[in-house]
C-alpha cells in the first residue's frame, strides 16, 4: 500500500500516520519529494484494510500494491484453471458453447432445444428455473419442477445443466439437480448467496452485475473462492451505460482485461449483452476473438412465444448458422470449437 499525502502535511500528520500503520504490525517507508511526501507501507497490506486511512489528517491518495483478489488473482496460481462441465471443460484450448432458452417452459420445448443444440455443437444445456424478472409481475420461472425437466434432459441428452440459484435458502434444491449454480447479474454481490455457494465444489458461472467494475466481479469470485469452491466461470454479459440502442453495453474489453488479471475461464453471454437476436451473432464472435473461453445462448423453438427474453432468442436454424461460422472465428483465434466433432459426425 502507498499513502500520499496532502500539500503541507505536518510532521505531527507524517508521524500519526506511520504510528497507525505500525501499530497493525507494518514497517513504513517514507519518501519526500518537493511537494509531496509518500509513506510505502510494508507487510500484509490486507490488514491495512481495517483503517480508514482516507480519513487521517494530511493523507490524499491512498494506492493498493497487491491485488484485492488473491485467490482469483492470475498472481495465485501458476496454470490457468479448467472448471469440468460433464465431459469437457471450460477454460482449455477449446471454445465451449452452453445454449438453451431463458426459461425452462415445459418438457417438449426444453428437450428439442437440447436435442437441436447439441447437434449444433452446444455441450451444455441452459434453462432457468428460478428467474429473477425485473418486473414481479412477469414470469418467474417453473421452480423445482422447472429443475426436473432439466434433469430429465440431462439423462436423455448427456447434456450437463446450467441453471441459476436466486436464494441461499434454494441452493442445496438447486444443486440436487445441476450440473453448474448460475449466480445471475441482479445476484452478483449477494455475498450470502456466494458463500453458499462456495460452501459446495459444484461449478459456479457467475454473472457480472450491470453496475459491476471487473474488480467488483473479481472480488465477487473471490467470496466464493475463500469458501473453497474455486470452480468460478466468469460471464461478461454487457453492463448498463447511457446507451439504448442495446439492451446492455457488451463491455468486449472485459474479457482481455479479465483474461490477463484471472486463471479462471471467462465466458461471454451476448444474448443478455445485446438483448435482439440480430446481434447475438456479431457479438458472439467478437468474444470468441477477445478471448472468451466459452460463450452462453439463449435458443427457443418458437422465440415469438417464449415467456422471456424471446427478443433475444435465436430459433433453430439461426443457431445452427452461428454454430457453423463460430468454428470459424474460432479456429481464427487459435482456438478449436468443442463439440464440432460431434456437430461434423
Ligand atoms: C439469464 O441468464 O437468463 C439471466 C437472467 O441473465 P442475467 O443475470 O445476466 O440478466
Ligand atoms: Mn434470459
Amino acid at each position: 500500500m502507498i499513502i500520499v499525502t496532502r500539500k503541507g502535511v505536518t510532521q505531527d500528520q507524517l508521524d500519526h500516520i506511520r504510528e497507525r500503520v505500525e501499530a497493525l504490525g507494518l514497517r513504513t517507508h517514507v519518501s519526500s519529494g518537493e511537494h509531496r511526501t509518500i509513506i510505502g507501507c510494508l507487510g500484509d497490506e490486507g490488514i491495512l484494510q481495517n483503517i480508514p486511512l482516507l480519513s487521517l489528517p494530511g493523507v490524499e491518495t491512498v494506492h493498493e500494491v497487491l491485488k484485492p483478489y488473491k485467490l482469483a488473482s492470475k498472481d495465485f496460481a501458476a496454470d490457468p484453471t479448467r472448471v469440468q462441465l460433464g465431459a469437457v471443460e471450460i477454460g482449455g484450448a477449446d471454445v465451449v458453447v452452453i445454449a438453451g432458452p431463458c426459461s425452462v417452459e415445459g418438457r417438449d420445448m426444453l428437450g428439442a432445444t437440447a436435442r437441436r443444440v447439441k447437434q449444433a455443437g452446444a455441450r451444455a444445456l441452459r434453462g432457468g428455473a428460478f428467474k429473477p424478472r425485473t418486473s414481479p409481475y412477469s414470469f418467474r420461472g417453473m421452480g423445482e419442477d422447472g429443475l426436473k425437466l432439466l434433469a430429465e434432459v440431462r439423462a436423455e441428452t448427456g447434456l450437463p445443466v446450467v441453471t441459476e440459484v436466486m436464494d441461499t435458502r434454494e441452493v442445496d434444491l438447486v444443486a440436487a439437480y445441476a450440473d453448474v449454480l448460475q449466480i445471475g447479474a441482479r445476484n452478483m454481490q449477494n455475498y450470502a448467496l456466494l458463500m453458499e455457494v462456495g460452501r459446495l465444489r459444484r461449478p459456479v458461472l457467475l454473472k457480472r452485475g450491470m453496475a459491476a467494475t471487473v474488480k467488483d466481479l473479481l472480488l465477487a469470485a473471490e467470496y466464493v473462492m475463500s469458501q473453497g469452491n474455486t470452480n468460478v466461470i466468469l460471464c461478461e454479459r454487457g453492463i448498463r451505460t447511457f446507451e439504448t440502442a442495446t439492451r446492455n453495453t457488451f463491455d468486449l474489453a472485459a474479457i482481455p482485461v479479465l483474461k490477463r488479471e484471472t486463471h479462471l475461464p471467462v465466458v461471454a453471454d451476448p444474448s443478455h449483452a445485446g438483448g435482439r437476436r440480430d446481434l447475438v451473432a456479431p457479438l458472439a464472435f467478437a468474444a470468441v476473438a477477445a478471448g472468451a473461453d466459452g460463450l452462453m445462448i439463449e435458443v427457443h423453438p418458437d422465440p415469438e412465444t417464449a415467456t422471456s427474453d424471446g427478443d433475444q432468442s435465436l430459433d433453430f436454424a439461426e443457431f445452427d448458422s452461428l454454430m457453423e461460422q463460430l468454428g470459424l472465428f474460432a479456429h481464427a483465434a487459435g482456438r478449436g470449437l468443442a463439440g464440432a466433432e460431434v456437430a461434423a459426425g
